[in-house]
């Protein structure tokens, strides 16, 4: 046996580990324990392990878990749901620990979700990029920004620095550099996202954010150009669905080129590699909570960098917990019903003559 894997060496590791997690990455800690306790109803996997070189003793080994629950069939449909992709946006992390929490309780007495279940396929990333998030980053440990990194380019980049960079790493929306390959974050995700939905003849995923703003948005591709994303009509049928349930809902749905254009989004890079799928869909969505809602009630967040993306206050942090549950209850039910509501032929025109008019003549005309 050598000297690694003695067992006092190993409690130390853990001892280490454990104080890291509690003082740094506490979201870390709470994931891990409810693998555990959620036993046989995950198929857990580590898509890869990431390095905090700055932790104590010469670096920590950080997992990026995937969990699947639900039909191991690959035709089943999928619903993706990720998180912490920007490390100092926590409270997208915190809402799928919150949201998987709540259905390790359900998965004991629910029989609609666990029919549902047997249906279809549930995915989660909670945690992105956990190197940023223990060292309070918008970037990965290596500087690089997740959401800038895929080999896609904007046409018609703006603004300036946000859209994505290659001068330096010190300076934030960085890309990393031209022909390097993704980061290990980045090609993590991407590759269990292509794995997932090889299959599926209809994949929904949901990347949970935060930043600016006073609405809860939900943005879909493209954010590299301005022109709809070819899958326009089944979303609009979607979020028309949506609406329809739920007529008070908080959300703003649009497509993310409304704000800005970026090089690099993961998103529109998955997207149009798996667009030559004949007959399957794939609809990407991002939700950007609106963190302005808690700068405003809170002015003490302004003078701290992460209030600006996170609730400071603990039942603040609740209610916005609480407030996406609708959401993603629907999500889970749109996914396992698919097949009832995808609109096809005349149905499709005519959704994708909706999608246009709401989404891209406006911005035309502006
Ligand atoms: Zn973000």
């Amino acid at each position: 046996m050598d000297t690694l894997t003695q067992p006092d060496t190993l409690d130390r590791e853990q001892t280490l580990r454990q104080q890291y997690y509690r003082d740094r990455l506490p979201e870390m800690r709470l994931l891990e324990k409810l693998i555990h306790k959620g036993g046989d109803a995950f198929r857990v996997e580590v898509l890869t392990e990431v390095l905090d070189g700055k932790a104590p003793e010469g670096g920590l080994a950080l997992p990026v878990y995937s969990l699947e629950l639900g039909s191991a069939d690959k035709d089943a449909p999928v619903l993706l749901l990720s998180g912490g992709v920007h490390g100092i946006e926590r409270i997208g992390t915190q809402l799928l620990l919150a949201q998987l929490g709540t259905l390790i309780s359900r998965l004991k007495w629910d029989e609609g979700l666990n029919h549902s279940l047997t249906k279809m396929r549930l995915v989660m990333i909670p945690l992105v990029n956990p190197v940023g998030m223990a060292r309070g980053l918008r970037s990965n440990g290596q500087g690089v920004d997740l959401m800038r990194n895929a080999p896609v380019d904007a046409l018609a980049p703006r603004p300036w620095l946000v859209s994505g960079h290659r001068y330096s790493r010190w300076l934030p929306w960085y890309r990393g550099r031209k022909g390097d390959p993704m980061e290990a974050e980045a090609e993590a995700l991407c590759e269990l996202v292509s794995r997932q939905i090889e299959h599926a003849p209809f994949t929904l995923a949901l990347d949970c954010h935060s930043g600016f703003g006073m609405r809860d948005r939900v943005w879909f591709p493209y954010a590299n150009d301005l022109r709809m994303m070819e899958h326009a009509a089944e979303l609009h049928a979607m979020v028309r669905l949506f609406e329809k349930a739920h007529p008070n809902h908080p959300y703003l749905f649009e497509p993310q080129f409304h704000h800005y254009r970026t090089h690099g989004d993961l998103w529109d890079y998955l997207y149009s590699e798996h667009l030559e799928r004949a007959g399957q869909v794939f609809l990407p969505l991002t939700l950007e909570m609106g963190s302005w809602l808690w700068v405003k009630k809170n002015l003490r967040q302004l003078t701290s960098y992460k209030g600006l993306f996170n609730p400071l206050v603990p039942h603040r942090q609740k209610r916005t917990l609480r407030r996406h549950h609708l959401l993603l209850e629907f999500m889970i039910n749109a996914v396992r019903s698919w097949q009832n509501w995808l609109p096809l032929e005349q149905e499709r025109q005519r959704h994708h003559r909706n999608a246009e008019r709401r989404w891209l003549e406006e911005e035309k005309q502006g």
